[in-house]
């Protein structure tokens, strides 16, 4: 049986669970109770406070966690990351107030700092050569500046907008975080098994998603020209229509380059166009 560590609630919660189940697990969401086990895969999952996560797995009390690579740096803990997760995207930035000039890191030379990352905030410190008081907070750090508490902070920004409101802006990205799959550093062999087991289907779901199925009808003397467009992972599939002079073609399209193509498409002749979620993807 494999333990994994998951946020019981909060920005990591529902990635973590959308990702555990679009791999096959089935197991109850952890709204009262604090352990899991799925019913058709030997996994138990744990709901626990995202802070914890990074000791649980490196004591083996959770051979896996899912956790914001935030935290890990911060908890500093042990652990082997096995791969990153594209969800819970966040980074980790110094702001300052609005109306202040900003020429560099220097500008933190002496200030008050507050964060609920200090390891990471002391380390940027280090590497600048600047020292400043560090004022550790656990929640709520944009407000501190604003009620005298701190010069500047450092906290977790998505969009920036809380900032703002807060009459802050962001000058120095220190660090980039998204969720990681984190495993214990010695793992018993029958466990390693069932982890390479989920890691594949974890890659096939995670692969998916970064692609569609693209459909289309076109006639038949502008069959070469589409193919032409597509990126495709091979060579596409191209089926008769019952139509005489038509054919359907089948492609999968990085989502990334996804309108562009169909604009291309479409100026090539395509019609009827389909685009496709894919639920899995083993290359
Ligand atoms: P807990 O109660 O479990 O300790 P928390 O309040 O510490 O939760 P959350 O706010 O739920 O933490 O954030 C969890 C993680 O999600 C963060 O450590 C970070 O990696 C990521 N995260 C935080 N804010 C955002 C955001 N606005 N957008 C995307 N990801 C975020
Ligand atoms: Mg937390």
């Amino acid at each position: 049986m494999l333990k994994i560590a998951v946020q019981k609630s909060g920005r990591l919660s529902e990635g973590s669970i959308q990702l555990l189940k679009d791999t096959g697990l089935q197991f109850n969401n952890g709204r009262k109770q604090l352990l899991a086990t799925a019913s058709n895969f030997p996994v138990e999952i744990l709901y626990l406070r995202d802070d914890d996560i990074p000791q649980y797995v490196q004591d083996g009390v959770a051979d896996l966690g899912i956790v914001g690579e935030n935290t890990l740096m911060e908890t500093g803990k042990s652990v082997k990351v096995i791969r990153q997760l594209g969800f819970s995207k966040c980074r980790l930035s110094l702001a300052i107030p609005k109306a202040d000039h900003y020429s560099g890191p220097e500008y933190f030379a002496g200030k008050r700092i507050a964060t609920s990352y200090v390891n990471i905030l002391q380390d940027f410190l280090t590497s600048n050569d600047l020292t400043a008081e560090i004022h550790p907070i656990s929640g709520s750090v944009e407000i501190a500046p604003g009620i005298g508490l701190a010069d500047a902070v450092m906290d977790i920004v998505s969009t920036g907008s809380t900032l703002l409101s807060n009459g802050l802006k962001e000058v120095e990205v220190v660090t980039k975080s998204e969720a990681v799959l984190i495993a214990h550093k010695a793992i018993s062999d029958e466990k390693q098994k069932i982890l390479d087991q989920l890691a594949f289907r974890i890659n096939a779901v995670l692969t998916a998603r970064g692609y569609k199925y693209i459909l289309l009808n076109a006639p038949n003397d502008k069959i070469d020209e589409i193919i032409a467009v597509l990126p495709g992972m091979k060579s596409p599939t191209v089926l008769p229509l019952a139509d005489k002079g038509w054919s359907s073609v089948h492609s999968v399209v990085e989502e990334k380059q996804l309108w562009e193509v169909i604009d291309k498409l479409k100026m090539k002749g395509a019609q009827g166009l389909l685009i496709i979620p894919i639920e899995k993807m083993v290359v």
